[in-house]
């Protein structure tokens, strides 16, 4: 089974908004990188390719001091937590490719945010939320990275 390219290029969005320069420390057959933790910034979380999910995990390690966060989960997951829009962004792009919904490890966007406005009826109120900012809250803020 291929790699999906989606997939690769977010992981480099990730590795590019380290702020440490991401160590390569896995092998050919085993990716796998050492990067600061968008979450928290703490430093030597990982981010390791699985074959098995085709897809990258990311690692936190909370065993390392109290300010890690310890967030443990597929890049996907990472992505929905950390960047929002972006995420929504890389399920686009999965489901372009053909490597979301069903059988595969990611949800289509068009089930988990509907980008536009669906058939759902806008009846006594026509905005529920303001343009509310995206950003998680406890993230550090100053734009994507
Ligand atoms: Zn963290």
């Amino acid at each position: 089974m291929g790699k999906s390219l989606v997939e690769s290029k977010y992981l480099n969005t990730l590795l590019k908004c380290s702020y440490h320069q991401p160590d390569f420390i896995g092998t050919p057959h085993k990716l796998a990188w050492e990067l600061d933790c968008p979450l928290c910034g703490g430093r030597k979380a990982k981010v390791v390719w699985m074959e098995s999910r085709s897809t990258y995990k990311f690692l936190c390690p909370a065993e390392r001091s109290k300010s890690h966060c310890g967030f443990a989960g597929e890049l996907q997951v990472l992505l929905k937590v950390w960047n929002r829009p972006l995420w929504v962004q890389y399920l686009q792009e999965r489901e372009a490719e053909g490597t979301a919904g069903a059988g595969h490890n990611c949800p289509k966007a068009s089930q988990v945010a509907p980008t536009r406005r669906s058939s759902r009826r806008l009846s006594w109120r026509k905005s529920q939320v303001p343009n509310e900012p995206n950003s998680p809250a406890d993230a550090p803020s100053g734009g994507e990275c």
